[in-house]
C-alpha cells in the first residue's frame, strides 16, 4: 500500500549517496515535506572541525526553510546503518522549532522498516514557541 510519504521515505533514502562523511563512515538521508507540499532532501556533511558538521536533518530542514516554507509537515531519516537512524538531539530541538508536536517523524535503517513517532514523543516538554509564532 502505497500513501503520500512513501514518497519522503525514498526522498530520503536517495539522499543517502549524497553524504560527506569521510571521519564517521556513517551515512544518512533525511527529506522533509514541507508547507507547500514540496519535498526537500538533506545528507550528513561532516567537517574536519566536528563541531562544524550538519547533520542531514538540519541540512534538510535549513534548505527548506531558506527557501521560504512556512513549516515542516513531516520527516523522514534513514541511513546505512543496522540500527535506526534516530535524529540527534540538536536536530530534535531544531524540528521543534519548525514542526508542530503532532509533526511525523519517519526513522528507518538500513532494513528500511519504517518506525513512525509523533514529535513529542521524541521530544517531550520541548523548549519551543512553535505554537506561538506559527501564524507569523
Ligand atoms: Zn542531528
Amino acid at each position: 500500500m502505497t500513501d503520500k510519504y512513501d514518497a519522503l521515505k525514498l526522498a530520503a533514502q536517495n539522499s543517502i549517496d549524497n553524504a560527506y562523511s569521510p571521519y564517521s563512515k556513517i551515512k544518512i538521508g533525511a527529506a522533509v515535506l514541507a508547507s507547500s507540499g514540496k519535498i526537500y532532501t538533506g545528507a550528513n556533511i561532516e567537517n574536519a572541525s566536528y563541531g562544524a558538521t550538519i547533520c542531514a536533518e538540519r541540512t534538510a530542514i535549513v534548505k527548506a526553510m531558506s527557501e521560504n516554507e512556512k513549516y515542516i509537515e513531516a520527516i523522514a531519516i534513514t541511513g546505512d546503518i543496522n540500527d535506526y537512524a534516530f535524529p540527534c538531539g540538536i536536530c530534535r530541538q531544531v524540528m521543534s522549532e519548525f514542526m508542530s508536536k503532532d509533526s511525523i517523524v519517519f526513522v528507518s535503517g538500513k532494513d528500511r522498516e519504517w518506525k513512525t513517532f509523533k514529535l513529542k514523543e521524541l521530544l517531550p516538554n520541548s523548549f519551543d514557541f512553535y505554537d506561538d509564532i506559527k501564524g507569523r
